[in-house]
């Protein structure tokens, strides 16, 4: 892969890919002060990982947390801009229909 364009390796599973793959996915990553984008090598890898990080479905909404530091970031949907140290916070604003993926 000596083409200029370097190697990307997968937060998920490890694999290197190719970055003009195409099967390379891009995503947020997660809040952590300034949205991290990161790409994938597939779109299994992608819904794999964002998995990871949901700890409450709500109103049929999935709710992620992430740990940064010692403190723990819920929100409403993935790659929000925005989000909550307190869960009960996340589910007022999604009570509130103010939420759209
Ligand atoms: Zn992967």
């Amino acid at each position: 892969m000596a083409d200029g364009y370097g190697v990307l390796i997968c937060p998920y599973c490890g694999k290197k890919f190719h970055p003009l793959s195409p099967t390379n996915h891009n995503g947020f990553c997660y809040f952590n002060g300034d949205l991290t984008r990161r790409a994938f090598c597939s779109a299994d890898c992608y819904e794999n990982y964002k998995e990871q990080f949901v700890v409450n479905v709500y109103s049929d909404l999935k709710i992620y947390c992430v740990k940064v530091g010692n403190e723990k970031r819920y929100m409403p949907y993935w790659g929000c801009a925005y989000y909550f140290t307190d869960i009960e916070e996340c589910n007022a604003v999604i009570n509130l229909k103010v939420v759209q993926e």
